[in-house]
């Protein structure tokens, strides 16, 4: 008792910590408040574990070092970059797209000067900022005016708010879904103002059920592409261009949220189908909603594009300046709308689309390059091996459909289940988190998404020092 007591008295005041080298270096780094606070900490927690378990050496330097450690951890940005491979390209948690380099230097660009944002260079008067990019978002989906706002959610909110206020909106039972995060189309109607007439039956809707809702009280027809689901067996949907025409006849708009909303036919890259805009477009929707994130690898955003006299409705709303778009983003759209201008290298320039036509011997490839490095890092109770896996685009896009791919999988040399997990952990724990899905007692990296093999490598080093 006595002899902690001593002890207690040995550890060194805030003022005595204040003046080491060690201190003085971190006062000119985080600022003095933070010093002294991480200093009393460490003072606190030193005291705690002397009471704890008696000895702890505890001197000035020592306890500024310990200081100087917490305020390096916490000076780590909360936001940093991972390396995703999950094998979902389009990893809603993980930030969907990776944005091409064009779309990251315009980015830049925005942040660093003056814009003419809204200010019209040849009159010299107050200009648009959708002027930004219509004229490319028409030209890609052969609408005839374009609009865009925060993202696709904000886009049909926007929508069924201008159109639909106090009207009804008609939705095919088979199409009321939810997106994740709380985004449920009935929901969301609510929320703009629209009354939602469901028609048809979860399976099966058809002409008759739409011809038989509309009324005078109809605002619009709204299809939604059940991109994240999909319903089989005897099943019948009313198609874009039959709805069209159901729509054009009792002269209501007809809109089509098509969620993820390519910009090319993915067919040409080895993947499924999905509807492109220009296809919804010209099967005579009024109005198309899209994402800007999912399968078009640009920033956040969602898209409105369609016929000239909905569009000036939409922009005449005033809420549309609560969803507008900050000049950041515009600026690394027009980028990377512009990549599509030149479909020949679209598939290289443009991250998204790369890494979904990245081909299996090629991430084989880089598997069998990489195992060794991986099995060292992971150390001797483990087993790591080249496997063959399947990606995902994520995001809802084409669920069924997976993507033959590659990757490393590592196991525990002992049957604990608690390895893998414990593994997973360092590996997320490290200076760049790499996540990669546990999978019958294995945790997969699948290799799809990884460009960065220098970095990853180096990202390993530190693991092999935790755990050796
Ligand atoms: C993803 C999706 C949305 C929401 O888009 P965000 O850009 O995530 O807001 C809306 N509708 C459909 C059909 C979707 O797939």
């Amino acid at each position: 008792m006595r002899k902690d007591a001593a002890a207690l008295r040995q550890i060194p005041s805030v003022d005595e910590v204040l003046k080491t080298a060690a201190a003085i270096a971190s006062i000119g780094k985080y600022g003095r408040n933070s010093v002294v606070k991480a200093v009393r900490v460490t003072i606190a927690d030193t005291r705690e574990k002397m009471r704890g378990n008696g000895a702890v050496p505890a001197n000035a330097d020592m306890i500024a070092t310990i200081a100087a450690q917490q305020l390096k951890r916490e000076a780590l940005p909360k936001v940093r970059p991972v390396f995703n491979l999950t094998g979902t390209v389009l990893h809603t948690n993980l930030g969907r797209a990776v944005l091409a380099e064009a779309a990251i230097d315009a980015a830049c660009v925005a942040m660093r000067e003056a814009l003419a944002l809204e200010f019209d260079l040849k009159s010299g008067k107050r200009g648009e900022r959708d002027a930004l990019i219509r004229d490319l978002l028409c030209e890609l989906t052969g609408a005839e005016d374009a609009t865009v706002v925060n993202n696709n959610a904000a886009a049909v909110l926007l929508v069924l708010n201008t159109l639909a206020k106090g009207k009804q909106a008609i939705v095919s039972r088979g199409e009321l879904i939810e997106i994740g995060g709380a985004f449920r189309m009935p929901e969301i109607m609510s929320r703009a103002g629209a009354k939602l007439v469901e028609v048809g039956t979860t399976n099966r809707t058809h002409e008759k059920d739409y011809n038989g809702a509309i009324g005078p009280k109809t605002g619009l027809i709204l299809k939604v592409h059940t991109s994240n689901y999909r319903i089989e067996g005897f099943t019948k949907e009313v198609k874009a261009d039959k709805l069209a025409a159901i729509a054009a006849k009792h002269k209501v708009p007809l809109v089509n949220d098509l969620g993820a909303g390519t910009l090319i036919d993915l067919s040409k890259y080895g993947l499924s189908h999905e509807p492109t805009v220009a296809e919804a477009v010209s099967e005579g929707a009024g109005l198309v909603t899209f994402s800007g994130d999912k399968l078009l690898g640009g920033p956040q955003a969602g898209f409105i594009v369609g016929k000239k006299e909905l569009i000036e409705k939409i922009n005449k709303n005033p809420m549309k300046r609560a969803l507008r778009i900050d000049k950041i983003r515009l600026a690394a759209l027009e980028a990377t709308l512009r990549l599509y201008r030149n479909p020949d290298t679209v598939a290289a320039t443009l991250p998204t689309l790369r890494l979904l036509a990245r081909k299996k011997k090629d991430i084989e490839a880089l598997a069998n390059k990489l195992l060794p490095a991986v099995a060292k890092a992971s150390g001797d109770a483990y087993e790591a091996s080249v496997i063959a896996c399947s990606s995902q685009i994520g995001s809802g896009s084409l669920p069924q459909e997976t993507i033959p791919s590659a990757g490393i999988a590592i196991r525990a040399k002992s049957k604990s289940g608690r390895a893998i997990a414990a593994l997973a952990d360092a590996f997320r724990a490290l200076p760049s988190p790499v996540v990669g899905r546990i999978e019958e007692q294995a945790l997969v990296f699948d290799l799809r998404c990884l460009e960065n093999e220098k970095g990853f490598l180096d990202n390993l080093t530190s693991l092999h020092a935790e755990t050796s």
